[in-house]
């Protein structure tokens, strides 16, 4: 199920700093995009994996935009009780995807669960170097957030199965330790890439990279993987940041990838009641034969968001 955080603008020379400015314009006018307000939207993913619910990634958290952080009142609304999440996966540990894992005071929204995330992940945001290079409200954001579930983290050091089913795979670039969550249901398959796509521009343009890639040449050769294997196997595709609820599929033709949204749905208004959640993988999980992404380079010279 894929449950809605809010939607937020970006400006379009972050969002896609890769590009060339003259092609970078001529697709904003093409898609009628202002420059200082690219719409980004945020989908978390809750899985049913047998007795198991999981959820992929907690969104912005209530303080940081008044269009976003909306996850806690989503899965509300849903009849989800936060206290019966029993695990919750980070895909990496940028604030819009660990915004909501704590209240006030410290005080854990997800009292029952246990967490997961990739080693490097974690030792890249508790490191000293990190540190020193970002804003002190971004430590402090940090530490109020990742601090508390420190006693409950279980890290991973490679490619592997988070319970029967569920498969995380290294996809760093975007930041080190970013990963990819494979769920498989019976002869299904859902990838939720978090951010190695960041926009459907992307897939027109793959090579533009963010600010917000730290490593903009490794982003982009998963990126490419990414859709080659996406495009080859036809796999159900789940990209946090695309138009809700950010579920499709990745076509080649032409001598281009093209997004195809799942059922075919046309983009509707972004805070509809319609929107907030979409019911998309729900059962028993099985293992999978995805493997092998690019190996990690990592440097630590480029932008931190
Ligand atoms: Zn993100």
């Amino acid at each position: 199920m894929a449950i809605s955080d809010g939607t937020y603008p970006l400006a379009a020379d972050r969002l896609f700093a890769g590009a060339p400015e003259h092609e970078l314009k001529e697709a904003l006018q093409r898609l009628s995009l202002k420059p200082d307000e690219v719409p980004v939207s945020e989908a978390c993913l809750l899985v049913y994996a047998g007795d198991l619910v999981i959820l992929v990634d907690t969104g912005m958290g209530p303080d940081l935009s008044p269009t976003a952080g909306k996850l806690l009142q989503n899965l509300k609304a849903e009849g989800i009780d936060p206290a019966d999440i029993d695990i919750v996966v980070l895909t990496h540990c940028h604030s819009d995807h660990i915004g909501a894992l704590t209240h006030a005071e410290s005080k854990l929204a997800f009292p029952n669960a246990r967490y997961v995330m990739w080693e490097e992940g974690w030792e890249f945001c508790m490191s000293k170097e990190t540190r020193a290079e970002i804003q002190p409200d971004r430590v402090e954001f940090l530490d109020r957030k990742l601090l508390p579930i420190r006693d409950r983290l279980e890290l991973l050091e490679e490619d592997g199965e988070i319970v029967p089913g569920i498969h995380a795979f290294g996809a760093v670039g975007h930041q080190p330790g970013h990963m990819m969550v494979e769920i498989s249901s019976e002869n299904e398959k859902l990838l939720y890439i978090s951010d190695t796509l960041l926009h459907p521009l992307n897939l027109e343009f793959p090579d533009w990279y963010a600010v917000y890639d730290r490593d903009p040449e490794q982003a982009v050769a998963v990126r490419r993987e990414l859709l080659k294997r996406a495009a080859a196997e036809g796999f159900l595709v789940h990209a946090f940041h695309f138009h809700f609820p950010g579920l499709g599929y990745i076509r080649r033709g032409g001598g281009a990838w093209r997004w195809e949204p799942f059922g075919g749905a046309a983009q509707g208004p972004i805070h509809s009641p319609a929107n907030r959640s979409l019911r998309a993988v729900r059962g028993t999980c099985r293992a999978s034969d995805l493997r092998h992404w690019p190996q990690p380079s990592i440097r630590r010279d480029q932008a931190w968001r």
